[in-house]
């Protein structure tokens, strides 16, 4: 997998995302977007991607009954 900051993160995805919605490494890594040593995002926090996943059908649903 991958390894990337934060930074590097939300600006290939461009989202806003926050520790709070990842786990990121205890330990500096290379991130492969800017090539420098900082903790990179190891996994997503459990919980948030289900409730990013209940969001976005809700929306998906109201587009659709419009
Ligand atoms: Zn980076």
């Amino acid at each position: 997998m991958s390894e990337f900051c934060l930074d590097c993160w939300n600006r290939i995805n461009k989202t806003h995302d926050t520790e709070k919605e990842w786990v990121l490494s205890q330990e500096p890594d290379l991130c492969e977007g800017c090539g420098k040593y900082l903790p990179v995002i190891v996994t997503q926090r459990k919980g948030v991607a289900k409730l990013k996943f209940v969001w976005n059908q809700k929306k998906k649903n109201n587009i659709l009954r419009k």
